[in-house]
């Protein structure tokens, strides 16, 4: 396994600590996000990284002991989501990824990294895995190996519970529907248009 991690190796996106996650050449980094203490493994250009001196400052300011302490979050829970593929089936023009049909998705080897590593900073926590994009629905067959491999590798390891959620825009086949019903997905994050504003979002629980 490939995961280059801690000190040296860890970097400052936004703020935000994050350990790479590579196979065969292809990077993803895994953040931890501030806000609800999540990690989002995705791949970011490089140059938006911060500075070596700017890194080295945060080093010393703490920024990264949320991943050495394992403080995660505080109700027992750690939510990883996983930007499956930059790829899209929409064109909002207010896309942050400005998503096209060429960009790339998360390999297969990569994935199970990810799914590995949250388990093993997860502990004996209860794990929720989340797939994002783009439009995480265009790669049905990735999506069901997230699920796939992640219970199997729960079911031997100490993390409590594992569920999934899923962050789409609506646009997904049947073959993707079956595989939300299949696992029971606790959540649908659902984000469309609206000509009002920019767009609306929400949250389906325990459909
Ligand atoms: S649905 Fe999301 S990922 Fe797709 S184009 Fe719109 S904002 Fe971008």
């Amino acid at each position: 396994m490939i995961i280059n991690e801690c000190n040296d190796e860890m970097k400052l996106w936004n703020g935000l600590p994050a350990i790479l996650i590579e196979d065969n050449g292809e990077k993803n980094w895994a953040f931890f996000t501030k806000i609800d203490n999540d990690i989002v493994v995705g791949r970011f250009p490089e140059n938006d990284f911060y500075s070596k001196e700017q890194y080295e400052k945060a080093k010393e300011n703490g920024a990264f002991n949320c991943y050495r302490n394992r403080q995660i979050s505080e109700n027992n829970t750690m939510k990883v989501v996983l930007c499956l593929t930059e790829k899209c089936n929409c064109r909002c023009r207010y896309c942050f990824l400005d998503a096209e049909n060429v960009g790339i998705s998360m390999s297969t080897q990569v994935l199970h990294k990810a799914i590995d590593k949250a388990i093993e900073i997860a502990g004996n926590r209860h794990l929720i895995i989340t797939a994002f994009g783009g439009e995480p629905g265009i790669e049905g067959e990735l999506l069901k190996e997230m699920v796939t491999y992640a219970c199997k590798q729960v079911a031997a390891s100490p993390v409590k519970s594992c569920n999934f959620s899923i962050s789409t825009n609506g646009i997904i086949g049947d073959n993707v529907i079956d595989i939300l019903l299949e696992n029971k997905f606790k959540s649908i994050y659902y984000g469309w248009w609206n000509p009002r504003s920019t767009r609306f979002s929400k949250t389906l629980s325990q459909w």
